[in-house]
């Protein structure tokens, strides 16, 4: 992937798209699979707005069991099979234990009937996954002694179990993102990352493209186009602030979601669900408390998430250190058993998703529900829709529907294409475990297996590119103390658009995607991009400065000295 601003200027698109999260990525690889000519534009990198902060749930759905929402249901789990199908390297099956206490709500009855429920309105959940180890499993439940085994620090009295589902989880968020535009630009898009849309270009009523700023080469330009998706996420509704051409446009309601990561080895691959403090004022079976979740991911355990009606700018979304402090009082209030200190905290992340109503605010919130599109033809104006997503579960969907109704707009305009079926670049994989077993014969031993497994994830069958880098003792050398091999930092710069470093730390590898890698491994890797783009000192100091405070930014404001 190359960053070629002169292709985005001399041609006239199709479509282009606006923001490249997992929702504007993904409508990019569904419109190039219909073979329109298409370019995609992210202010600033391939998936890092809410996209790289999510939770890297996969919902299959089983909580809109208790909303009684059949259709919800099923959707997000033929999202979460189409997300196994597509990119198994980059989606696993995670199993999910809700334990279950005495005869009412929390009780093994009533939760065993709505798991029975869940396997029956999901029956093709597995249709076109061989893998074994991409396939849910049905729901089941776990024993008391079982549940004591996985949980010794369970509140024992009146438990009688637990139940288990299985959801999807995502290895690398950004990553993910990033396979959606590698493959729509193996498909002959055009993608750029750092260049900002300012402002719609029109012909009339009619948008007709826009003006971009790329805030490398500090450079205006127009890029051209039929048709514009707004995929902008967060920030869609600020290009709309145009009240010659839009009138008054009110924003809706947002919420700062936020979640942690925590330095507590997994001690085993079940997800435990608690109660929290926050209600769902919408559940029609069971208004209980919703729950937290505390989850294995890697190396460390994930815990959250919590919400926040927030009114400002999604750019200035944070995590203050008195808030960790309450979700931290929480998370222990709900399982005592994690004696969560502040010290265990390794990584924060927040971003917004829209809210459903603002009903209130403490306890009683109500949460978004349904990806929000605007056909902006219903203010008169043609070429233009924008779709604004609450789940990146169901961004590849709900994409496609918002090109659809784009596209109304298109003479002759091609189908949807299958993209739950085809994979992504790298995700061409029948079998795992079997791509696991040939990756290790055929990379040199001198590489690590953590290292080696990290590829297959974050790469899946592209592994061997890194492989043939790795050849050379400078590139297969890791990183400090890091599992991430020089290679990585190449890879990243050579074939997939990293400009920055914190482009390269926070999205492209594992360094600075769950934690702090250290000033070691930061500096090397600095000092690698340095030799590849011809950095001068003062431009290395200030990228390893920029890099530092996006990783300060996850960590709650505290200076980080690793
Ligand atoms: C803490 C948290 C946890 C979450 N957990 C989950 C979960 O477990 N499972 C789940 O399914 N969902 C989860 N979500 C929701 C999910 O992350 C979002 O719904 C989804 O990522 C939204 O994707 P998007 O592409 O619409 O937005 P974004 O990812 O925000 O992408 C929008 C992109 O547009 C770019 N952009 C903005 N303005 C411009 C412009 N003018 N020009 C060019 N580019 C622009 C931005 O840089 C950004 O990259 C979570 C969200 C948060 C914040």
């Amino acid at each position: 992937m190359k960053r070629d601003l002169a292709a985005l200027t001399a041609t006239r698109f199709d479509v282009l798209i606006v923001g490249a999260g997992a929702f504007g990525a993904a409508a990019a690889w569904d419109a190039a699979l219909r073979g329109l000519k298409v370019a995609v534009i992210d202010q600033h990198d391939f998936g890092a707005g809410a996209s790289a902060e999510c939770f890297k749930m996969v919902h299959g759905g089983i909580r809109y069991l208790q909303h009684a929402d059949v259709r919800r249901l099923r959707s997000s789990c033929a999202e979460r099979s189409a997300l196994l199908r597509i990119a198994p390297h980059l989606v696993n099956p995670l199993p999910i234990a809700i334990p279950t206490y005495g005869h009412g709500r929390q009780g093994k009855a009533f939760l065993t009937a709505g798991m029975w429920a869940y396997d029956l309105l999901t029956l093709d959940k597995n249709a076109g996954i061989q893998d074994p180890l991409r396939r849910i499993a049905a729901t089941r439940r776990l024993s008391r002694n079982r549940t004591l085994e996985l949980f010794p620090e369970l509140e024992q009295r009146s438990l009688t179990g637990a139940a288990v589902f299985e959801d999807g989880q995502m290895y690398h968020t950004a990553r993910l993102v990033l396979a959606f535009v590698q493959s729509a630009v193996s498909r002959g898009a055009v993608a750029a990352n750092h260049t900002q849309a300012l402002r719609f270009l029109w012909e009339g009523r009619r948008v007709c493209g826009v003006r971009a700023r790329d805030s490398v080469g500090n450079e205006e330009f127009d890029i051209r186009a039929g048709l514009v998706l707004n995929a902008a996420g967060p920030w869609a509704e600020y290009l709309l602030e145009d009240p010659d051409h839009f009138g008054a446009h009110r924003r809706g309601h947002f919420s700062r979601d936020a979640c942690f990561i925590v330095n507590r080895k997994p001690r085993s691959a079940y997800a435990l669900a608690v109660p929290g403090w926050t209600k769902d004022s919408d559940a029609v079976v069971s208004r209980s408390a919703r729950h937290l979740f505390a989850v294995p991911w890697r190396d460390c355990t994930l815990i959250g998430v919590w919400h926040r009606l927030f009114t400002e700018r999604p750019d200035t979304a944070r995590v203050e250190e008195t808030e960790l402090a309450a979700w931290i009082a929480e998370m222990n209030a709900s399982y005592p058993a994690l004696n969560l200190k502040r010290e265990d905290v390794l990584y924060a992340n927040c971003g917004l998703v829209p809210f459903g109503d603002s009903r209130s605010s403490n306890g009683d919130l109500s949460f978004g529900k349904e990806t929000r599109y605007f056909d902006h033809r219903t203010q008169g104006i043609d070429g233009l829709v924008t779709v604004i997503g609450i789940r990146y579960t169901t961004a590849r969907g709900d994409s496609g529907k918002a090109l659809d109704l784009l596209l109304q707009q298109m003479p002759q305009a091609p189908g949807r294409p299958a993209t739950d079926r085809t994979p992504l670049v790298g995700g061409e994989i029948r079998d795992f475990a079997e791509l696991q077993a040939a990756a290790r014969r055929a990379v040199h031993e001198n590489i690590r297996s953590s290292t080696v497994n990290a590829w297959l994830r974050n790469y899946g069958t592209h592994y061997r590119a890194l492989a043939d880098l790795a050849r050379l003792p400078e590139e297969a050398c890791c990183l400090a103390q890091t599992d991430t091999a020089m290679a990585e930092v190449t890879h990243a710069v050579q074939e997939e658009m990293a400009v920055h470093l914190e482009d390269v730390v926070l999205r492209r590898t594992n360094l600075g995607s769950g934690s702090h890698p250290g000033q070691s491994a930061i500096a090397a890797a600095a000092r690698r991009m340095q030799q590849l783009l011809s950095w001068s000192d003062g431009r290395r100091l200030a990228e390893i400065a920029a890099t530092n405070q996006a990783l300060e930014h996850h960590h709650a404001g505290e200076r980080l000295t690793a």
